[in-house]
């Protein structure tokens, strides 16, 4: 039976670096304040289409939609802002004394599936609900970058924009309109389409004619509101008196519709095109768009896959006991049971019949720190062999004195 085209099986192999990002992203996100929310991984196709955007690449063509047994069209969540603000929304988390939120999941989107991008890939990311300071905006993007770097993540490059707001944004569109309208023949087939629906889009085409057209295009910081302007001037300077290196990158537009103001990519270059590892920004209509009070937002959501593939974490998987048991398996089920309970310690007892040798050679792909021998003559003498297998040493002990032995050991 095949995988389904674009999903993938995490093994256990990958799953210890899952385990650490998972771990490090909540500790890093729980030390700012930040608290956990999990949502529907099924809502409302409405909630996408309408907080997303309809003209969006990701509305037009890469959802999951269908409809239920009842008629109701659903959608298989794209992403996580969306469905944290519908939770927002309908829990009144506007009582609720925290206001930042994170949260760990799959996405689905029905796209080409190439290196680096699959149809069910996972995210990490926040919300910040009802802040308009810019110095908020500053936090996101440290936040982002401070996880980054406790995941021992190296070279990457923040990049940020002013991408205006519905005051502004209109006639910025109207004048890249003009301007996309004299290369409609040199265009791609999406672009042309974008250019009637959204030129905004075109800005980030990964087609090459499209990019060469694009990089004369008119600059947004030409168009913005002196509401935006002031904010991302803020921002950029919050950015600065926390030490936080960026870049202005005016081509930085992202694919969703919701943003506002200020937003953000960091990128690495060690994963070839598919370099942005974390993205975010503000979406300050995004709660009223939805049904909400007027309430402004901010947050980033990271790639795990990506992550994934940059995690180094150095040593191999290992075991701290390995039960090579030749005889009487509970025998070797009481003594690792002591080591779980007394010790903490991690065990593995062997049960496939094999022969003493192969079971070290085992052992040894294991990583295991001791190895503990019971076969029929340790069972004659109710003793067991443990073997350092860092040291290369052996000692016999007496079955009642095993524990007694091991606590010393590790003291
Ligand atoms: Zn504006
Ligand atoms: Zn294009």
């Amino acid at each position: 039976m095949d995988i389904l085209r674009g999903f993938k099986d995490i093994l256990p192999q990958e799953m210890r670096k899952w385990q650490k990002l998972e771990k490090i992203a909540r500790e890093t996100l729980e030390l700012f304040g930040y608290k956990e929310i999990r949502t529907p991984i099924l809502e409302k196709t409405t909630l996408f289409s309408r907080g997303v955007g309809e003209t969006t690449d990701i509305v037009e063509k890469e959802m999951y939609t269908f409809l239920d047994k009842s008629g109701e069209s659903i959608t298989l969540r794209p992403e996580g802002t969306a469905g944290a603000v519908r939770a927002y929304i309908s829990n009144h988390l506007e009582n609720y004394p925290f206001k930042k939120f994170y949260y760990i999941g799959p996405m689905f989107r029905y796209e080409k599936p190439q290196k680096g991008r699959l149809r069910q890939f996972h995210q990490i990311g926040i919300e910040v609900f009802g802040v308009q300071d810019p110095s908020v905006d500053a936090e996101v993007v440290y936040v982002d970058k401070i996880m980054l770097d406790k995941l021992g993540l190296t070279d990457l490059r923040i990049e940020v924009n002013n991408i205006g707001c519905p005051n502004c944004r209109p006639k910025y569109m109207k004048s890249l309109k003009n301007y996309f309208e004299k290369y409609r023949e040199e265009l791609c087939d999406d672009c042309k389409n974008r250019l009637n629906r959204n030129p905004l889009r075109i800005l980030d085409c990964k087609n090459k004619t499209c990019r060469n057209i694009a990089s004369n295009a008119p600059k947004i910081h030409e168009f913005v509101c002196d509401n935006c302007k002031t904010h991302y001037e803020a921002v950029k300077e919050n950015l600065s008196k926390i030490n936080v290196e960026f870049e202005e990158n005016p081509h930085l537009v992202r694919g969703l519709d919701y943003y506002t103001k200020f937003v953000f990519e960091i990128i690495t270059d060690k994963l070839g095109a598919q370099g942005t590892v974390s993205a975010g920004g503000r979406y300050d209509n995004l709660v009223e768009e939805l049904g909400g009070k007027p309430t402004c937002g901010i947050g980033f959501a990271s790639g795990c896959e990506r992550l994934i593939e940059l995690i180094d974490l150095g040593d191999n998987q290992s075991i701290d006991y390995y039960f090579a048991c030749l005889e009487d398996y509970t025998t070797c089920l009481k003594l690792a049971k002591e080591l779980a309970d007394k010790l903490n310690k991690t065990t593995y007892i062997e049960y496939e019949n094999r022969s003493l040798k192969s079971m070290m050679k085992k052992a040894d792909k294991m990583n295991a720190n001791f190895v503990v021998i019971y076969g029929k003559n340790e069972k004659e003498k109710g003793i067991v062999i443990v073997k350092d297998m860092k040291k290369s040493t052996q000692k016999e002990v007496k079955i009642e004195k095993f524990l007694e032995n091991e606590v010393e050991k590790w003291q």
